[in-house]
């Protein structure tokens, strides 16, 4: 899918808020949410409201953006009660590392102690 192009991805269907989701934060460029599947007490993702596959397609061009989502990061964190703790911010690509839906999210985790490395 190119970007621009929302049709079927389910991410586009969330920011433009026809899939219905718990928002934790909106900002012009990005969007987060409950994660569906929580996988830690605190499990939010943090979407750009514009298509982008994954972290392998960004370039020089979407460094505001990139900025953005880590900003929003933080916010999250902070609403979520979990920045004194600390946290992990995951970008997964790909089938090996468990990508499930093509379009760029930042996992934001935490809660818990969580296991390194990554099981
Ligand atoms: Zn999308």
């Amino acid at each position: 899918m190119s970007e621009g192009e929302g049709g079927s991805c389910v991410f586009c269907q969330v920011v433009a808020g026809e899939v219905p989701s718990q928002e934790v934060y909106s900002s012009e460029l990005a969007y987060a949410f409950q994660d569906r599947h929580p996988v830690a007490p605190v499990h939010v993702l943090v979407v750009p409201r514009q298509h982008i596959a994954d972290a392998s397609s960004l370039g020089p061009e979407h460094a505001a953006l990139l900025a953005e989502m880590l900003r929003v990061a933080r916010v999250v964190a902070e609403r979520q009660g979990i920045r004194e703790r600390g946290y992990r911010l995951v970008l997964n690509v790909g089938a090996d590392a468990g990508a499930e839906v093509p379009h760029l999210h930042l996992h934001v985790l935490g809660g818990r102690r969580l296991g390194w490395p990554p099981g």
